[in-house]
C-alpha cells in the first residue's frame, strides 16, 4: 500500500545524526509513480523526508502535477517547521532567537521577550492543562528532566540503570505550577516566577507546530497531502481529485515496526496522533519505564501500551494523547467522548482495546 503512512514514533533517530544549527534543506524527493503513458497528465506521488526537526523523522507526501510544485510545498512546510523547532527547543540556543531554553535559563530572574508563537503555544498548553485537570502540564520540566536524565543513563549503561529517588521527584514536583508561567501579551514576554521551574513542551509542541505548518501550507495552496512529524500525522484534504481518503496506520505497540499495523484508518482533513510506551523507555529490574509521567504518582503511567487520538487539530490531538494516557480508562473514554469531533483508541496494558463510539467508523474495510 503505497499511500500508507504509519503513525509510529521513531525514537532517538537523531542519536547519530548531527543537528545543524543552520537547518539545511536536504530534501529527498522520490518519484514513485510514472505519469501515465497515454499523455494525460496524472498527479504523481512524491515523498520528502527530513531528519533535522523535533528530534524525529518528518515525512511529507502528496500527489502533485510535477516535482516543482511538490518541492515548493515541502520547502514551505519544512521552513515553517524549522522555525517552530528552534523556538520550542529547550536544549539548544540559536543565534538571535529567544527560545524556550532562554525562558528556562531566565527562570526566577527576568521576563524574556519572545516571538508570538511561543506565547500562543503556552496559552494553548495552559488551556489543555486546565481542561484535563493538569494531566498534561508543560510546567513539569523539573520532574521530566530527572526522568530524562535517569532514562538516558539507564539506556547508555543498562546494568547500572536505576529509578530516581522518590524524594527527589517530590521536591521537583513542588516547582511545577503552570500558573507561575507569567505571560505578558502586551510586552510579549514570558517569565517563570519560580527559579526552580522549567518548561517542557515535548507533549504538545510537535503536534502544535505540525498544525500551524499545515495551515500555512493550506493557505499557500497545498490542498492535498500528508505531513507526519514523528508519527504526529496531519492529513490535508483527500488523496486525489476523486476524493479518496488518506490511509494512516496505527503501529502495533506489541510488535514494533516490522509487523502489520493494528488498524489502518481512512482519514481526510484530520490528525492522528499516538503516544506509546514503546517510544522512549528504559528498564530497571526487568520493568520498563517509559516517558509519559503521571502527575499524580510522579511515575510513568501504567495502564496503556498506546493511546491514539483522532481529530482535526494536530496540536489538540498531541495534547490529548498525552493527557488521557494519565487517566484511568473509564475516565479517559468519558473525557474524549465529551469533546466534539474527537475520537480515541486505547491499547490496554493487558492487550485489550477500547474505542470511543465513532473511532471504528474510520477503520478501513479489509
Ligand atoms: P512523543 O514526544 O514521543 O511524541 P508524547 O506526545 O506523549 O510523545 O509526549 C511525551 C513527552 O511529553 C515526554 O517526552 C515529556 O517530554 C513530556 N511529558 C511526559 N509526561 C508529561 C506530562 N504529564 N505533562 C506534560 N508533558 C509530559
Ligand atoms: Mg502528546
Amino acid at each position: 500500500m503505497i499511500d500508507n503512512i504509519t503513525a509510529m514514533k521513531r525514537k532517538n533517530i537523531l542519536a547519530c545524526i548531527s543537528v545543524k544549527r543552520i537547518c539545511l534543506f536536504c530534501m529527498s524527493v522520490l518519484l514513485l509513480l510514472n505519469t501515465a503513458a497515454c499523455g494525460m497528465r496524472k498527479p504523481v506521488r512524491y515523498e520528502a523526508t527530513f531528519l533535522q526537526l523535533f528530534d524525529t523523522k518528518t515525512t511529507i507526501i502528496a500527489y502533485t502535477n510535477d516535482k516543482e510544485e511538490f518541492a515548493a510545498h515541502s520547502r514551505l512546510i519544512y521552513d515553517t517547521l524549522s522555525e517552530y523547532h528552534q523556538l520550542y527547543d529547550i536544549y539548544n540556543s540559536y543565534e538571535g532567537i529567544n527560545n524556550l531554553k532562554t525562558v528556562n535559563d531566565n527562570a526566577g530572574r527576568a521576563p524574556v521577550k519572545v516571538d508570538r508563537r511561543i506565547i500562543d503555544l503556552l496559552k494553548f498548553s495552559k488551556q489543555w492543562h486546565d481542561k484535563t485537570d493538569g494531566k498534561v502540564n508543560v510546567a513539569y520540566g523539573a520532574v521530566l528532566r530527572i526522568w530524562h536524565d535517569y532514562r538516558q543513563r539507564g539506556m547508555n549503561d543498562p546494568d547500572s540503570a536505576e529509578l530516581p529517588p522518590v524524594d527527589m521527584l517530590a521536591e521537583a514536583a513542588r516547582h511545577t505550577d503552570i500558573n507561575r508561567i507569567i505571560i505578558n501579551e502586551a510586552e510579549s514576554t514570558v517569565y517563570l516566577a519560580d527559579p526552580e521551574m522549567s518548561i517542557d513542551v515535548g507533549a504538545i509542541a510537535k503536534g502544535y507546530a505540525t498544525e500551524q505548518a499545515s495551515r500555512i501550507a493550506m493557505e499557500a495552496g497545498f490542498t492535498s497531502g500528508l505531513i507526519s512529524v514523528g508519527g504526529n500525522v496531519r492529513a490535508i484534504g483527500s488523496k486525489n481529485a476523486q476524493g479518496h481518503p488518506w490511509n494512516v496506520g496505527i503501529q502495533n505497540p506489541e510488535t514494533g515496526e516490522k509487523l502489520p499495523d493494528l488498524h489502518i484508518l481512512d482519514i481526510m482533513d484530520a490528525s492522528l496522533v499516538t503516544s506509546g510506551i514503546y517510544e522512549r523507555y528504559y528498564t530497571v529490574d526487568g520493568i520498563d519505564y517509559h516517558h509519559i509521567i503521571d502527575p499524580d504518582t510522579l511515575f510513568p503511567s501504567t495502564d496503556y501500551k498506546s493511546v491514539s487520538i483522532l481529530c482535526r487539530d494536530s496540536g489538540m490531538a498531541d495534547a490529548l494523547s498525552t493527557a488521557v494516557f494519565n487517566m484511568d480508562i473509564d475516565q479517559a473514554v468519558e473525557f474524549i467522548e465529551g469533546l466534539p469531533e474527537v475520537e480515541g483508541f486505547w491499547v490496554l496494558k493487558n492487550g485489550g482495546f477500547r474505542y470511543t463510539s465513532h473511532f471504528e467508523d474510520y477503520i478501513r474495510e479489509p
